[in-house]
C-alpha cells in the first residue's frame, strides 16, 4: 500500500505553529515512505472561510518548503460530490431530517447539563415520515440533517493511543450538513479522505473526538477507514492551551519577526517526535531520513520559546551572508547605489565583500534576522556613548588617553591596503603590545570604533572601517577623554 496522506486546514485562520507541525509530520511521513502529501482547503464553513487565510496558508507552507504532490482541493469545489453522498445516506435512512428549532434544541441541552448529563440530540426528528418531512420542507421550515448512530459502543484504534472505547448513545445523531448542499466538517472530511485515497490521517489531538463520528460513515457508506494518528498537544510551559500568552505566533508573524524557516521547522518537528538521533539540530532531510510514525508521544509537548531562539541562532550562524542580505531591511542605515555599493548613513561607503563581512559579524550574536544589522549599527550611522566606557578595568582616563595616541599614532604610519585584513592588523598590534597590557589598549580601541561595550573585535572593525575612519574614530575618543581631564 502507497502512503498518501493530507494536511486538511480549514482558512478561518493564519496557519499557526500546531497546524504547521501536523503539516511537517504528514510530509515527513510521505517522503520517509516515498509516498505523496497531498493539500486540501476545508472551507465548507463560509462564513468563517476566508481567501486572505487560504493565501496565508499556502504561503507560509511554500516558505517551509512543505512542498505538496499534486493539485490542492478545495472542498467548495466538490459540492456535487458531498451532494451525492448525503443523498445516498438519506436514501438509506442512515441520515434524517431534523426540524427542531435552534432554541428547542438549546432548551434540551441547557436541561441535560443541569442534571449534570452530556447533551445530545434526543432523537424526536428520527422517525417523521415521508409526509410529515415534505410537509415541513414545503413551508420552509429550517432544518439539518442529523446521522442516525446505532445504540452501540464501538472501538478503535488509533496508532498512538491504541484502543479507544465510545458508546455512540453519548455521541447521539449527529449533524452531517445543514442541508443537501452545505455539508460540515466531519462528513466532506470523511469523503475526502476516502475520495483522495488518503491512508493515513494525521491529524492534532482536538480531532480524536471526531473519529468515532467519521468511522460510523465509513461503515455506512461501506469503505475502509484510514489508519488514525492523532498527535499530542501543544501546550504552554504552564500546561494550558498554547495561546498568544505563551508566545506562540502564525508562522507568517514569526517569518516578519525574522525567524528562518530551517529553525521553525527544526523546532516543531521536536513537538510530540523523539527521532533516534544524538543531535536535536536537524535539516529537513535529515528529518526525512530518521522519521517513524512510531517514535511520536502521546503526552503533551510543551512549548519553549527559549529553544526555538536558540535553534534561530544556530541557523542565522550557518547561513551565508549573501543568503542573509536579501532578508535584511537596510532602511535605518543607508541605501544602495551604484555598483552595488552602499552608502551609509555615517559617510562610509562599503563594497559588497564589506556588506558580507559585516552581515557575517552581525549575525554571530543575532537570535533573529533583525538583530544582525542592529548589533552593528556602528558601521552605519553616526554613534556617541560614555567616556567612562573606554576605561578598561582600573585604567585612568589619563592612561587611556595614552593608549589610544599610541595606537592612533602606530595605524597613522601603517599603509591603507593593510587596513583590509584583520589577522594581519590582529598580528601587527599583538607585536607591539605586551601581553599583559592588551586589555588597557584594545578595550578603548573597540569601544572607540563601535561605542559598545560587546562589539566584535576591534581588527574585524577596523578592516571594515578602513584606515581614515578609524583613525578619525578614535581622534573621537581621545578628545572625550580630554575633555574630562
Ligand atoms: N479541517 C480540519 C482543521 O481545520 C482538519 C481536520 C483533519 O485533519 O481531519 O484542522
Amino acid at each position: 500500500m502507497s502512503v498518501r496522506v493530507r494536511f486538511a486546514p480549514s482558512p478561518t485562520g493564519k496557519l499557526h505553529l500546531g497546524g504547521a507541525r501536523t503539516a511537517l509530520f504528514n510530509f515527513l511521513f510521505a517522503r520517509s515512505q516515498k509516498g505523496i502529501f497531498l493539500l486540501r482547503i476545508e472551507d465548507t464553513d463560509k462564513e468563517r472561510s476566508l481567501k486572505e487565510f487560504e493565501d496565508d496558508i499556502i504561503d507560509s507552507l511554500n516558505w517551509l518548503g512543505l512542498k505538496w504532490d499534486e493539485e490542492i482541493i478545495r472542498q467548495s469545489d466538490r459540492v456535487d460530490l458531498y451532494a451525492k453522498i448525503i443523498k445516498l445516506l438519506l436514501d438509506k435512512k442512515l441520515a434524517y431530517y431534523c426540524f427542531c428549532s435552534k432554541e428547542e434544541l438549546e432548551a434540551r441541552k441547557q436541561e441535560m447539563l443541569t442534571r449534570g448529563e452530556t447533551p445530545i440530540y434526543s432523537g424526536k426528528c428520527r422517525h417523521l415520515d415521508a409526509k410529515e418531512i415534505q410537509d415541513k420542507i414545503k413551508r420552509k421550515v429550517n432544518y439539518v440533517l442529523r446521522l442516525r448512530i446505532p445504540e452501540k459502543t464501538i472501538v478503535f484504534r488509533d496508532f498512538l493511543r491504541g484502543e479507544i472505547k465510545i458508546d455512540y448513545r453519548q455521541i447521539g445523531d449527529f449533524v452531517i450538513a445543514k442541508n443537501e448542499f452545505e455539508p460540515l466538517y466531519v462528513l466532506a472530511n470523511t469523503v475526502d479522505d476516502h475520495y483522495q485515497g488518503i491512508t493515513h490521517i494525521i491529524r492534532g489531538e482536538e480531532f480524536l473526538h471526531t473519529t468515532p463520528k467519521q468511522i460510523l460513515l465509513y461503515k455506512y457508506l461501506e469503505w475502509d477507514h484510514p489508519i488514525f494518528v492523532h498527535l499530542p498537544l501543544v501546550l504552554g510551559q504552564d500546561r494550558s492551551k498554547l495561546s498568544k500568552r505563551h508566545g506562540a505566533k502564525s508562522i507568517s508573524e514569526y517569518r516578519q519577526e525574522g525567524y528562518l524557516p530551517e529553525a521553525i521547522l527544526n523546532f516543531i518537528a521536536l513537538l510530540g517526535w523523539h527521532p533516534n538521533v544524538d543531535n536535536e539540530l536537524m535539516s529537513l532531510e535529515e528529518m526525512i531520513k530518521s522519521f517513524q510514525l512510531e517514535k511520536l508521544n502521546k503526552s503533551p509537548a510543551i512549548f519553549n520559546t527559549s529553544k526555538l531562539n536558540f535553534f534561530n541562532k544556530h541557523y542565522l550562524k550557518l547561513k551565508p551572508a549573501e543568503e542573509l542580505l536579501p532578508l535584511l531591511d537596510f532602511k535605518n542605515f543607508g541605501k544602495f547605489g551604484q555598483e552595488q555599493k552602499f552608502y551609509a548613513n555615517n559617510g562610509c561607503v562599503y563594497d559588497l565583500l564589506k556588506i558580507y563581512k559585516i552581515i557575517d559579524l552581525g549575525k554571530e550574536r543575532a537570535t533573529l534576522i533583525n538583530d544582525i544589522l542592529n548589533f552593528v549599527n556602528f558601521f552605519f550611522n553616526d554613534f556617541d556613548y560614555d567616556a567612562q566606557l573606554l576605561l578598561w578595568k582600573n585604567a585612568s582616563l589619563l592612561e587611556t588617553k595614552s593608549n589610544l595616541i599610541f595606537i592612533k599614532e602606530t595605524l597613522d604610519k601603517i599603509k591603507e591596503e593593510r587596513f583590509d585584513d584583520a589577522m594581519e592588523l590582529k598580528n601587527f598590534l599583538d607585536n607591539i603590545i605586551p601581553r599583559d597590557k592588551r586589555g588597557y589598549f584594545f578595550w578603548p580601541l573597540r569601544v572607540a570604533l563601535s561605542g559598545k561595550d560587546f562589539s566584535p573585535p576591534p581588527f574585524d572593525l577596523m578592516s571594515i572601517f578602513g584606515k581614515e575612519k578609524t583613525l578619525n574614530l578614535i581622534s573621537k575618543a581621545i578628545d572625550k577623554l580630554s575633555s574630562l581631564i
